[in-house]
């Protein structure tokens, strides 16, 4: 039974000016540009004002170090603004975790960049990702919350590689990723299901290019229900990805607004019958930045309505 406290603010909205400072080159996709169409789309609907926003203060050190090499700190710490943006990306998402946990509000989007799927401790940038925020995020859920079983829906166009290799043998996190395997970075072979007592718990959802709305969602009912009575997990974190959204420039998907509403529904609704609600939502890729904003602002309003 659902017994969650009903708030005036039912969603968080992660976001600071330092997110929009990070540049990894001119030109380059991941840019502040994409935050900036967000924000635009948020005021214009006026559903800025519904969101409860969160500033991020926290010290986030201490929780990378529980993925991240002390070598590979090190060196992202040394890049100018963007080992700060990193940094304050992470502290994001572990506030959004704090005000669910704490039931400020019931669930939050995190329009964070840098993006961290892909980020594992080569030292340096991989994929345009610096820190694993969702493998951060789901370490600290564990550690200070002691709630246990973290299910990881990574809809993102691309393979969260690190997001794989940070859990691949552990099975208290259940990681399941729709993707398409023949592109960066090459990684997320089906069958790859997990090692030791991982196995089973790393579900690896190739979808072909083109493949839209129904597709994925076939990959949910078929890959992802069946698995969760006997997971039943405690928090559900959301590698909210949106180059798998259509018209995307780095993804070949054709998935619309409306799909993102509905999978945003369908996570919500695994969240209430597992686990109380508790959902985190975070910024991946996405490179179209007015069709970006679109489809974020079709799960933001989603989050609201079914919170
Ligand atoms: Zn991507």
């Amino acid at each position: 039974m659902n017994t969650r406290q009903k708030n005036n603010h039912k969603t968080g909205y992660v976001s600071h000016k330092i997110y929009q400072q990070h540049v990894l080159s001119p030109g380059h996709p991941e840019s502040p540009a994409r935050l900036q169409a967000i924000e635009k789309i948020l005021d214009q609907t006026g559903m800025s004002k519904e969101l409860k926003h969160i500033s991020p203060k926290k010290d986030p050190f201490e929780s990378i170090n529980e993925i991240h090499s002390s070598n590979h700190i090190r060196q992202v710490q040394t890049i100018p603004v963007t080992g700060r943006a990193a940094a304050r990306a992470v502290s994001g998402v572990l506030e959004a975790v704090d005000a669910v946990c704490q039931k400020t509000v019931n669930n939050v989007f995190c329009a964070v960049r840098p993006p961290g799927h892909h980020a594992q401790n080569a030292g340096h940038e991989e994929g345009f990702c610096f820190y694993n925020n969702v493998a951060v995020a789901s370490r600290y859920i564990q550690k200070k919350y002691h709630l246990q079983k973290i299910l990881i829906i990574d809809w993102d166009y691309h393979h969260g590689n690190g997001t794989e290799a940070a859990f691949y043998k552990d099975p208290s996190v259940l990681f399941f990723s729709t993707h398409d395997w023949y592109a960066y970075p090459g990684t997320g072979d089906p069958s790859r299901t997990g090692d030791g007592k991982g196995s089973g718990f790393n579900i690896n959802a190739h979808l072909p290019p083109g493949s839209g709305d129904d597709a994925i969602k076939r990959a949910w009912d078929k890959q992802l229900w069946p698995l969760l009575d006997d997971f039943n997990p405690d928090f559900i974190l959301i590698s909210a990805g949106f180059d798998s959204r259509k018209q995307d420039l780095l993804g070949c998907f054709s998935i619309t607004d409306q799909g993102f509403s509905d999978l945003t529904q369908m996570g919500i609704q695994i969240a209430d019958q597992y686990c109380d609600g508790r959902l985190v939502s975070l910024l991946e890729g996405g490179y179209n930045p007015q069709g970006l904003a679109k489809a974020v602002a079709a799960h933001i309003k989603s989050l609201i309505l079914y919170a």
